[in-house]
């Protein structure tokens, strides 16, 4: 057995070629990873991303990919986005096995590692305000200014930091720094802060801590302790990561982690910031984080994406190193292949016209043989029965159609889906001269949908059975913004007012409103649709996934 070639199915990147290098001159003996959520909201396919990469790196080489919640700051933290992540995590298809830890776990040891940089003079406590600090760190083109309290010797150093950990001053009144050097050109090295003062409450270690590490001092000395080897971060980090390399250098650390970066997702119609969809939940633009148009993982789940959708379409765009923004039609275009493959065919109608098929005998009902997938024979068949009055679309009928009108208008003949062909006879107005019934003839010689005389129509219809299909609530999601670049200072402005429109006049297969099943499927000629948890018994929701219209494909096609 060789273990080489597994890497080279999934398709290489740069990551894994200097994965795949380390390997080869033996750095290591196993690759370790990690993904590094701070629970301060829920995951969406932008973490979808990282987690593929990071978890399916540490499948595909000998190696492991650890969870870490990186909960250094109490107040945005919750219970609830740790406990969301961990499903999200799962649900996406990857096991972090043992390997669940928490920045919190090494709140100990950051602190005596930070008590070890004010002994060996590198670090020290700063009683400036954050607006004079901020002040204080110049720009690109002017170098910062060394701040009052920057020579305390290290005795005081020590004292003021033990007394800010004791809980002795309120929050901002001071904070610790390393002592690096205020001109560095790369402005994370100026004397960037490592501890603040928060009295918070935290959901791991209750009231313990005081003082924070910032995400600059915890990252990579959490890296270190739990042995990681590759941590991959978003291109933001490029520049910290001197500061990453210059704790491991000073600190006492177990092992050596190297830090690298790819590009961060981002998609057209989108917004991938945890801010705005925090603010979009709060204030209320949409029914909460997995309300089916959130880019959210739990989003995406309830609308009915397949995992498998979402691990295509990350392995579809790759990891490179410069950032982009990718066609959100190339995710419709991997969740509808997936969907296509997978759901089984049923029949639903979205707005409903009744028919009635008048030389169809009054009370006779008969059971005609619907496939459940065309590409499928083992998915089998099911029944449905045809009668006397039924169901089809509104917008298949047109009294007075244009010249390419195939469906339904007077006179004309169609087939409807495994049944018979029909021709409309009559059309019934309600007072303000809208058409509310159709009457109609069937050619019984036609069951099944053939003619034996080899006559053709234009159009096959999709219908439902009055008697016995059953009324649901259809929801329609369209982007959620209608802005193919969001403003992300004023999302608000870019909503897309009609990103929800509800269906309440449905009917679907009784089939279908029988079970409880949360695959998804497809109603043929309408899309892919997945129960949705607010059914109540007499009344099943479905949420479209998707439409089946590939608009992008074309436009590939077109070049
Ligand atoms: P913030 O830090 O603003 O709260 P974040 O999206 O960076 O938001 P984290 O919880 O820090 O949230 O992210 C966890 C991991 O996911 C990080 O390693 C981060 O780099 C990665 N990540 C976040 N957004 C994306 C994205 N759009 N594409 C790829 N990876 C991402
Ligand atoms: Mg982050």
């Amino acid at each position: 057995m060789t273990t080489e070639p597994v890497a080279a199915a999934v398709g290489r990147d740069f990551i894994r070629d200097i994965i795949q290098a380390d390997l080869d001159q033996d750095r290591y003996k196993e690759i370790v990873t990690r993904f590094p959520p701070e629970p301060n909201g829920y995951l969406h396919i932008g973490h979808a991303k990282s987690i593929a990469l990071n978890f399916g790196i540490a499948q595909e080489f000998p190696g492991r990919c650890h969870l870490r919640f990186d909960d250094t700051n109490p107040v945005k933290e919750e219970q609830e986005y740790i406990d969301s992540i961990q499903a999200d995590v799962h649900w996406l298809g990857y096991d972090w096995g043992k390997n669940l830890f928490y920045a919190s776990d090494y709140f100990d040891r950051l602190y005596e590692w930070a008590e070890k940089l004010i002994r060996d003079g590198l670090a020290y406590v700063d009683d400036q305000t954050q607006e004079e600090i901020r002040l204080a760190r110049g720009s690109l083109t002017e170098p910062g200014k060394n701040s009052p309290f920057r020579d305390r010797s290290v005795e005081e150093n020590l004292d003021l930091f033990r007394r800010m950990k004791a809980g002795e001053f309120p929050n901002g009144a001071r904070v610790l720094r390393a002592k690096i050097d205020m001109a560095a050109g790369n402005i994370n090295l100026r004397d960037p802060v490592l501890y603040r003062i928060l009295h918070a409450h935290h959901p791991r270690t209750g009231d313990k801590w005081c003082i924070y590490p910032s995400y600059d001092y915890a990252h990579g000395q959490s890296d270190a302790i739990e042995g990681i080897t590759h941590s991959i971060c978003t291109l933001e980090f490029e520049d910290h990561r001197p500061l990453y390399d210059w704790f491991i250098e000073k600190l006492p650390v177990p092992s050596k982690p190297h830090q690298y970066e790819f590009a961060r997702l981002n998609l057209t119609y989108t917004v991938l910031s945890k801010r705005v969809l925090t603010q979009l939940v709060r204030d209320g633009h949409v029914a909460g984080w997995d309300d089916p148009r959130m880019p959210t993982v739990a989003g995406m789940r309830r609308r009915g994406v397949p995992p498998a959708a979402l691990r295509e379409f990350v392995k579809r765009i790759g990891v490179a190193k410069a950032n982009s923004v990718v066609d959100v039609g190339m995710l419709e275009f991997c969740i509808r292949e997936e969907l296509n493959r997978t759901s089984q065919r049923r029949m639903a109608v979205l707005k409903p016209l009744k028919v009635v098929i008048e030389n169809y005998p009054e009370g006779q009902v008969e059971e005609l043989e619907a496939i459940n997938h065309p590409d499928d024979p083992s998915a089998g068949t099911r029944k449905i029965s045809f009668g006397r009055e039924l169901y089809i679309e509104q917008d298949d009928f047109m009294e007075n159609p244009p010249k390419k009108f195939f469906r339904l208008s007077p006179g004309n003949e169609v087939r409807l889906r495994y049944a018979y062909f029909v021709k409309c006879t009559g059309v019934i107005k309600n007072d303000k001269g809208e058409v509310v019934e159709l009457r109609c003839t069937y050619d019984p010689a036609t069951r099944g949908g053939n003619a034996p005389d080899g006559r053709k129509v234009k159009a096959t219809m999709h219908w439902l059975p009055a008697a016995t299909s059953v009324p649901a609530e259809i929801r329609i999601y369209n982007q959620l913004f209608a802005n193919p670049n969001p403003d992300a200072s004023n999302f608000a402005a870019d909503l897309n007012p009609a990103s929800l429109e509800i269906l309440s006049d449905a009917r679907v297969e009784a089939s279908v409103a029988e079970s409880n099943a949360m695959e998804p499927m497809q109603f043929e000629r309408q899309g892919y649709f997945v129960r949705d948890r607010d059914s109540t018994p007499g009344r099943p929701v479905f949420s479209r996934t998707i439409g089946l219209r590939d608009t992008f494909a074309k436009e590939v096609a077109k070049g």
